[in-house]
C-alpha cells in the first residue's frame, strides 16, 4: 500500500523516471525589469518534495491520481533527510497547493500550476553516480541547477549569465556558480560550456550532454526494472536472467557507495596530509608499523624504544588531526556509510532487501 505511487510510476510505460517541479516553485521573476516578484517557496528539499507529489499526483499526459508515500520513501527517493522531509510537508506551500487525503496520501490541487512549465529532475540526479570512475554527488542546489540545464539546455544551446540563471531559481550567485562549475566540470562532462561569461553578468552558452543523460536515465531505468522483477516477486524471478539483472544492480550499487565511501575519506585524507606535521607523523607512523611487528616477534631488544617512538607520533599526528578540526573517524570509509539499517550491504540479515536499496522494494519491507 505504501508504494502505490512507486509502483504506479514502476508500471506505466507512460511515465519516465523523473520529477517535474513546476516553474512557480522557483518564485516569480520579471525579465523585463529584472525584478523578483514573489520568493521561491523554500529550500530545494522543499522543492523536491512538491517536485514529487505533483509529478504522482498530476501525471504528463493529464491523468491524476494520489500521490501515496511515506516519510521514508520520500527520503529514500529524494536523497534527504527525515525532518527535511517533515518540514517540506509543514511547509507554506505545502499547505497551500498539497490537499492530504489521509495519512500518507497527498494530492497537489493547484490548478494554475499543472499546465505550467517545469524543472525536470532526474531521478538519478539525486544519488550518487559514477561517471569516467568518478563519483559524483551533487548537493540539493546543485541538483536544482542541473534540472535547470536539464530543461533550459537539452534541445538548443542556452545563452545565459550566471546571474540571469540566480535570477530564475531565486539563488544567490555565488552558489549558482559554484554549482554551473560542478555540473560543468570536465570529467564528469554532464554540461557543456561552450564559452565561459566573465563576473557573473556576460552569457556563456550551455547544452547538456544528452547522450550521457540518456545513458544514466537507462541505468536507473534498469535498475528499477531489475527491482520491479523482484517486487513481483513470481516465479519468472527466478528466471536466471531476472536474476542477473538483480545480481548487476546490487553489484553497481554496491560499487557506487563503496568509491563514495572511499573518496569521501580520502578527500578528508588529502586536507589533513596538506598539514606538514600530520604527514610527517602519518609517514613515520606507517614505516614503524612493520618495524614493530618484527621486533616484538623477535623479542629484540629496541622494541620498547619502538613503542614510545610510536607512542610519541601517535599523539602528535592526534594533535595535528585536533588542530585541523579533523576526527580521527572521518579518515575511516566506514564513517561514510550511507544506511545504518544495512551498513550499504543492501540486504539485512534476514536476507530481505534493504528498503535503501532505491525505490521499489516490496511493500511491508521498507
Ligand atoms: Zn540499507
Amino acid at each position: 500500500m505504501e508504494t502505490a505511487a512507486v509502483m504506479q510510476q514502476l508500471n506505466s510505460n507512460a511515465v519516465d523516471y523523473s520529477y517535474r517541479a513546476p516553474l512557480a516553485l522557483f518564485g516569480e521573476f520579471d525579465k523585463d525589469s529584472r525584478k523578483r516578484r514573489t520568493r521561491r517557496v523554500g529550500s530545494f528539499t522543499t522543492i523536491k518534495v512538491l517536485a514529487d507529489i505533483f509529478s504522482f499526483s498530476v501525471f504528463s499526459d493529464g491523468r491524476r491520481s494520489v500521490c501515496t508515500r511515506t516519510i521514508e520513501l520520500f527520503e529514500r527517493d529524494l536523497g534527504m533527510s527525515e525532518s527535511s522531509v517533515r518540514r517540506a510537508l509543514k511547509s507554506e506551500a505545502a499547505q497551500k497547493w498539497v490537499k492530504c487525503e489521509s495519512k500518507n496520501a497527498y494530492e497537489f490541487k493547484a490548478e494554475e500550476l499543472i499546465n505550467g512549465a517545469h524543472y525536470k529532475y532526474e531521478a538519478w540526479m539525486t544519488r550518487p553516480i559514477i561517471i569516467n570512475d568518478n563519483v559524483l554527488v551533487l548537493t540539493h542546489a546543485e541538483q536544482a541547477v542541473l534540472a535547470y540545464f536539464n530543461s533550459e539546455a537539452r534541445r538548443q544551446p542556452l545563452e545565459a549569465s550566471s546571474q540571469d540563471i540566480a535570477d530564475q531559481l531565486d539563488m544567490s550567485l555565488p552558489i549558482v556558480q559554484g554549482a554551473i562549475n560542478k555540473v560543468c566540470a570536465k570529467e564528469f562532462d554532464l554540461v557543456h560550456r561552450l564559452y565561459i561569461g566573465k563576473n557573473g553578468k556576460s552569457k556563456s552558452r550551455y547544452i547538456i550532454n544528452r547522450a550521457l543523460f540518456r545513458e544514466l536515465g537507462r541505468a536507473e531505468k534498469k535498475k528499477l526494472k531489475a527491482l520491479q522483477k523482484q517486487v513481483q516477486g513470481t516465479d519468472d524471478a527466478a528466471k536466471s536472467e531476472d536474476k542477473r539483472d538483480i545480481k548487476s544492480a546490487v553489484e553497481s550499487e554496491l560499487y557506487a557507495r563503496k568509491r563514495y565511501r572511499e573518496e569521501s575519506a580520502e578527500r578528508v585524507y588529502t586536507r589533513a596530509l596538506e598539514d606538514k606535521e600530520f604527514k610527517l607523523t602519518d609517514e613515520e607512523l606507517k614505516k614503524l608499523a612493520p618495524r614493530l611487528a618484527f621486533a616484538e616477534v623477535r623479542g629484540s631488544a629496541g622494541y620498547m624504544d619502538l613503542l614510545d617512538r610510536q607512542r610519541e607520533l601517535t599523539e602528535r599526528r592526534r594533535s595535528a588531526l585536533k588542530r585541523l578540526n579533523i576526527s580521527e573517524v572521518e579518515l575511516s570509509e566506514d564513517f561514510y556509510i550511507q544506511c545504518h539499517k544495512c551498513g550499504d550491504k543492501l540486504f539485512l540479515p534476514s536476507g530481505k532487501m534493504c528498503g535503501c536499496f532505491s525505490r521499489g522494494a516490496p511493500p511491508g519491507e521498507v
